[in-house]
């Protein structure tokens, strides 16, 4: 059944729908998004209509959390073609596009975060302060204003996928997660919404990022591994490195030796632009 494409913008209006209203009945999937749709959203949005079935409910929101932003530039910066996503979403046949402003998000005096206190200690959570906590809570909020049954996350951000596999988990959310491969540009450079704000020379490098890494990830010795991603960041002379971790692959606790599954992890700025990669490295 084909039922157009519902665009709703408050959180009592889409509980509303979402369980009171007979069409909606099937079983929920979740895209939770930034919006500035690219290929990759895109991906997440196809699996979802397939964890679905055919009666159920696709939802994509498109909400930039202020509260996971631990820069102001980045957040002002980050872009916002709403139209441009409905467009995309409706192509794609989503049955319902969650867009809340961010007073409908947060209280003024909201004074509750979810926090992971493990594996949001290393990566990208060392280096951005309070982003996992602003993700966690923002997500729970979602999975809650959604009722939804599984949500799906791409696996390019592994770090923030496997953060809320945790909360999931601490917190008894029925929710099941579902991972989503990396989409990719055909020189290898992940897609990202930030992807957009490269200077034309900086989207000419920016390919480097997964060049080093799976070049790296042929090594077999950790050190080596480590050393050679980091000579060949450094040959660009545009990107500064944030960091570039090996770490294991569920801890994500950095590791000396390659004996479990491992992640080989980066994050390097172009300018104000902050992109991240990874690889995963099996052990020999
Ligand atoms: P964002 O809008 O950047 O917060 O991303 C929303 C979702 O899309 C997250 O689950 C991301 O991991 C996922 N995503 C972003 N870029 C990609 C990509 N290149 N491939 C697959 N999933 C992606």
């Amino acid at each position: 059944m084909d039922i157009g494409m519902q665009l709703v913008t408050t959180g009592s209006e889409l509980r509303g729908i979402l369980l009171g209203d007979e069409q909606y009945a099937g079983r929920r999937v979740l895209v939770p998004t930034m919006g500035a749709l690219h290929r990759g959203h895109l991906a997440l949005v196809k699996q979802a209509r397939h964890e679905a079935g055919p009666n159920g409910v696709v939802v994509v929101s498109i909400f930039v959390n202020p509260i996971q932003f631990d820069r102001v530039d980045d957040l002002e910066a980050y872009p916002q073609p709403l139209e441009a996503d409905l467009m995309l979403c409706q192509a794609a046949g989503v049955d319902v596009i969650f867009v809340p402003d961010v007073r409908e998000m947060y209280a003024g005096d909201r004074s509750t975060l979810v926090t992971e206190k493990s594996l949001s200690r290393t990566l990208c959570g060392a280096t951005r302060p309070g982003h996992f906590d602003g993700v966690c809570t923002v997500v729970l909020k979602l999975f809650m204003l959604s009722a939804c049954h599984a949500a799906v996350f791409g696996e390019k951000d592994f770090q923030q996928l496997a953060i809320i596999r945790r909360m999931v988990r601490d917190l008894d959310v029925p929710v099941t997660i579902i991972e989503s491969p990396t989409i990719r540009e055909s020189d290898g450079l992940a897609l990202s919404s930030r992807n957009v704000r490269l200077s034309h020379a900086h989207r000419e490098d920016a390919p480097c990022i997964y060049m080093a890494l799976s070049e790296a990830a042929m090594l077999r010795d950790a050190n080596e591994i480590i050393q050679h991603a980091r000579k060949k960041l450094g040959d660009s002379k545009h990107l500064k490195i944030d960091y570039l971790s090996l770490v294991d692959a569920e801890t994500l606790q950095p590791v000396n030796e390659l004996s479990h599954p491992s992640i080989l992890a980066v994050a390097v700025f172009y300018d104000e632009v902050r992109l991240i990669d990874h690889v995963r490295i099996s052990p020999a």
